[in-house]
């Protein structure tokens, strides 16, 4: 296979070159690269201590000293460079794993998750594929390096990632491979809820989402103590839908009847994130938005994006016909329809001129409000001191 290496990855290989140390690209830089994509992410491995990388590079990060691994920045990019590690038994089962400093380039590779993530590439050296990697990539086949269920046991990570890794790139998982995924899926329980976050929104933002609704997957949920109801019958273009984090996160919420509170604090959402799941929450519980008035309420109280996100799941996934909505709120924006306080044309202190004081300037303005909602061409200072010319006293 041929591989188109990035630009950057060479520059750093080639420091190494010069300083005479060892150094590979490796993991998902040489999968991607094989794929024909432009790699996310640089990682290389080297001979070299933490201490030696840090002095052949002008700007350095210690990202993980303590596991060998240093972020270097690099023009416009940054690679992840980790020093060969290797693994050394102990008796503690509790702790079977220490890492150490000090292995090879092969027993580097024998350390990572998958064939196709368990590759080494150096411009002079060529490809280091110990274990069928380019195979395993052009038959489409996820498999485990190594003994697939010891694999799991020693980090239940790799459990999430493989469904990822399938969803991502449509990939099948080999059959010991995917036997052990499943039996193992109870070891998921343990895992951060930052790792666990990472990899549910790669898996849902990749090319075969649909996976998420699977056995397996839901298993998952319980096995971190949550109900959900499955909408089964709305999920068949789940694949469809833009692979926007937000959009796929809210879709799959709504689909699964998880409860967003509890879930979010399992998995460390940011506040944001829990933010804007819950706004489309909201929006897709709610009858259709074809009357346009409930449409500006609504773009009162959430942010745009919301709304239109809202409206794409409502086309691809849930099959509605949402042509009025989406023209309402393009006209809307638009036209720059008023739908806030502060685009009355009537500002606060033109009111107070006009007498209105005090708690009776907010009245007024929520009466113009209402008025403009429905009759927006009445947005104009001449109309609206007409329409409360015509309020009767109270
Ligand atoms: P992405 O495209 O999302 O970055 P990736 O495979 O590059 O995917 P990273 O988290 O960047 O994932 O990890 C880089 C490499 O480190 C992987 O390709 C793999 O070789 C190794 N790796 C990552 N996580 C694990 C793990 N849990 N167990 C074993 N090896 C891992
Ligand atoms: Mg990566």
């Amino acid at each position: 296979m041929k591989a188109s290496i990035p630009l950057a990855a060479q520059e750093i290989l080639s420091v190494f070159d010069h300083a005479g140390v060892e150094a590979w690209l490796v993991g998902g830089s040489v999968r991607d690269s094989l794929l024909g994509k432009k790699p996310d992410d640089l990682d290389l491995a080297t001979a070299a201590s933490p201490q030696q990388i840090q002095a052949l590079f002008a700007h350095t990060i210690p990202t993980g000293a303590r596991y060998g691994t240093i972020t270097v920045l690099w023009k416009d990019t940054h690679a992840e460079i980790t020093t060969f590690r290797k693994e050394q038994g102990t008796d503690d089962a509790r702790h079977p794993q220490a890492v150490v400093f000090g292995g090879t380039i092969e027993e580097d590779l024998s350390r990572r998750d998958f064939t196709l993530n368990a590759m080494a590439w150096h411009p002079q050296r060529g490809i280091l594929d110990p274990f069928g990697g380019q195979q395993d990539l052009q038959a489409g086949l996820l498999r485990a390096v190594g003994e697939p269920a010891l694999r799991f046991q020693e980090d239940a990570l790799r459990i999430l990632r493989v469904y990822r890794f399938s969803s991502q790139l449509g990939f099948t998982i080999e059959p010991n491979t995917y036997a052990a995924a499943r039996q193992s899926m109870a070891l998921t329980a343990f895992l951060s809820g930052e790792r666990i976050q990472a990899e549910w929104r790669k898996l849902l933002c990749g090319q075969h989402p649909a996976l998420a609704f699977t056995p397996d997957l839901l298993q998952f949920w319980r096995e971190l103590g949550f109900a959900f109801h499955l909408l089964a019958e709305k999920t068949a273009r789940f694949d469809e839908l833009p692979p926007t984090p937000t959009v796929r996160w809210g879709a799959f919420f709504y689909l699964m009847g998880l409860p967003l509170e509890e879930v979010g604090k399992r998995l460390h959402f940011s506040n944001q994130t829990k933010r804007e799941i819950a706004d489309l929450f909201r929006l897709l519980r709610e009858p259709f938005l074809a009357d346009k008035k409930a449409l500006k309420k609504w773009l009162a109280v959430l942010p745009v994006h919301s709304l239109e996100q809202s409206l794409q799941i409502r086309t691809i996934l849930l099959q509605e016909n949402t042509a009025i909505a989406r023209e309402n709120l393009t006209a809307v924006l638009a036209y720059q329809e008023p739908y806030l306080v502060r685009h009355l044309a009537l500002k606060g202190k033109e009111l107070m001129a006009l007498g209105f004081v005090g708690p009776a300037c907010g009245e007024a303005q929520q009466l113009l409000l209402a008025h403009v909602l429905s009759f927006p061409e009445e947005n104009t200072k001449e109309r609206l001191k007409a329409f409360l010319r015509a309020l009767p006293l109270s």
